[in-house]
């Protein structure tokens, strides 16, 4: 989708700090980080939302699932926790509509969110 911020990223249009990347996957930093580690996952296909992408490819949604964790086992958050966010719609915090995994840890994280 060539309005799309995270396809431009995809294909290198927009520059990121990458951290990880599959066939199906990108994973780079958030520019405005809330946590020690606050990286994205993203699939390289254009899907909205995460509830899109479930219902069209569950095994996409399952990779980038997988990929989250790795990032938090790269990233040395996977012990003793971190957060996999995916906020899905404006209400919920999106703002980027092509859906995200947020890989949070490093940090206590509150619950509830905000
Ligand atoms: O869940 P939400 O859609 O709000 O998340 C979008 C995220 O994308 C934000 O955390 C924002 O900081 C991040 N972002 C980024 N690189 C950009 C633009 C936005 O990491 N070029």
């Amino acid at each position: 989708m060539t309005d799309c911020l995270f396809c431009k990223i995809v294909s290198g249009d927009v520059p990121a700090k990458i951290v990880r990347e599959t066939g199906r996957t990108l994973a780079f930093r958030d520019i405005n980080p809330q946590a020690p580690t606050h990286v994205l996952v993203i699939p390289r296909d254009h899907h909205p939302t995460a509830a899109e992408l479930a219902v069209a490819d569950p095994s996409l949604l399952g990779e980038v699932v997988s990929e989250a964790h790795q990032v938090a086992l790269d990233e040395g958050v996977a012990e003793p926790g971190y957060r996999i966010v995916f906020n899905t719609g404006p209400q919920a915090g999106q703002t980027v509509f092509h859906v995200h995994a947020h890989v949070l840890g490093g940090r206590g994280l509150n619950w509830p969110p905000g």
